[in-house]
């Protein structure tokens, strides 16, 4: 099997959490989407959380909380 998807989500989940200012929440489906969208792709909400903190929180919460090493709140 080439794809992991477990990998996949990890790997895109630290690259977001390493550029959170690009990224923000959906409101309407907590998916994460490019800043510069203005609609959610999946939901069409129009409603977001910039908040870079949310988004690293997020991330890693998409990604499958494998980072037990590296959590938010340590770095608070
Ligand atoms: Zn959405």
């Amino acid at each position: 099997m080439p794809s992991e998807p477990l990998n996949d989500r990890a790997r895109q989940a630290s690259k977001i959490a390493s550029q959170p200012e690009d990224y923000k929440i959906c409101e309407g489906c907590d998916s994460i989407v490019a800043r510069r969208v203005h609609f959610c792709p999946n939901c069409h909400g129009y409603r977001f959380n910039e908040n870079p903190q949310a988004v690293i929180d997020q991330a890693i919460l998409l990604g499958g909380r494998e980072r037990t090493s590296v959590v938010s709140d340590d770095l608070v």
